[in-house]
């Protein structure tokens, strides 16, 4: 069999073990390896890539520890408005969701999107609309209720602040710089040799206006091409967006001939650094080459390929 590898990610930002107990750190390893075998599993069976990042998704979705569907951030007016796009790195197709409520696994909207509306992003009660239509599940406000996300909401939420979502139950209010970021992602390399990637959020905490982040822009927070690589990005959406980060790696390897982790490094250190960017991202080119990249302390992130790499990792070296 030709190579297939996967990566994954479940954000990131100030994240450190004397922040974690210990009881936390396995449950975000076991959330992270489950993601990780359920897309791996698709790829070794010969599966597409299409398919493993959206399952790698679903499960970080289904996971109240991260925001990203069942674990959605509160917005302002308490509600959870979620984020979504997927990109098959061999058509160039590309299918995302902004700002809809009520859909258990936004990532399968996102892809319904590509294949069934005839557009590329739908956002909202539109959106909405579009996939009660398809079949995808719905699920009740309160599908997205926890404890922890409530309590982060109700410290912010008669400020105009809105917030990266935050480190694990807290002892003390963490600063601007000590913040975490949950968004969830997964990129694949199929035994065909086709790239895919996969981003899902809640955003960030308190937001109002409708803001959307880089999550479900096609170019920022997900891009995917087979002449480059596949890119799913996690951090502060406003830098993200302004950076064009996932296309500029996969420009920098076609029109400037980088290699990946050249590509991932310069964008990561050299352009999102200096303008104050947190995060970062993860990428596999086709050749299985794999980066998991960032410039914050820590990561969620997971690798798995065929070649004997299985890691699951949260801190920084
Ligand atoms: N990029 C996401 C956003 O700005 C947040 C994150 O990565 O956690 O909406």
């Amino acid at each position: 069999m030709s190579q297939i590898t996967i990566a994954i990610h479940g954000g990131a930002g100030t994240i450190e073990k004397s922040m974690l107990s210990p009881e936390l750190e396995k449950s975000y390893l076991d959330g992270l390896r489950y993601a990780l075998e359920q897309g791996y599993t698709i790829l070794n069976q010969g599966g597409d890539a299409m398919s493993a990042v959206e399952m790698a998704v679903i499960a970080l979705e289904d996971n109240p520890l991260f925001n990203a569907g069942k674990g959605a951030v509160f917005t302002h007016q308490g509600k959870h408005e979620l984020d979504a796009s997927i990109m098959n790195g061999n058509t160039l197709e590309a299918g995302a969701v902004a700002g809809v409520s009520n859909i258990k696994n936004p990532i399968s909207l996102a892809k319904a999107i590509l294949h069934h509306s005839g557009h590329v992003m739908l956002a909202s009660e539109g959106a909405k609309a579009f996939a009660i239509q398809q079949g995808i599940e719905i699920v009740p406000d309160d599908y997205f209720y926890s404890t922890y996300r409530y309590e982060q909401w109700q410290e912010i939420k008669n400020t105009s602040t809105y917030q990266l979502d935050h480190q694990a139950k807290q002892e003390h209010q963490y600063s601007e710089s000590e913040k975490k970021m949950g968004t969830v992602g997964a990129v694949a390399l199929d035994s065909f040799g086709n790239l895919a990637a996969a981003t899902s959020t809640g955003g960030m905490t308190n937001k109002k206006y409708g803001r959307i982040g880089d999550t479900p822009v096609i170019g920022s927070g997900t891009y995917a091409n087979n002449k480059t690589c596949a890119v799913s990005c996690t951090g502060h959406g406003e830098y993200f967006l302004r950076a064009v980060v996932a296309y500029d790696v996969s420009c920098l390897m076609e029109y400037q001939q980088l290699s990946l982790q050249e590509a991932c490094d310069k964008v990561v250190h050299k352009k999102l650094l200096p303008m104050g960017g947190e995060g970062g991202l993860i990428a596999v080119d086709t050749m299985g080459n794999f980066s998991l990249c960032f410039n914050s302390p820590g990561m969620y992130r997971g690798v798995k390929n065929n070649m004997g790499i299985n890691e699951v990792a949260i801190y920084g070296q």
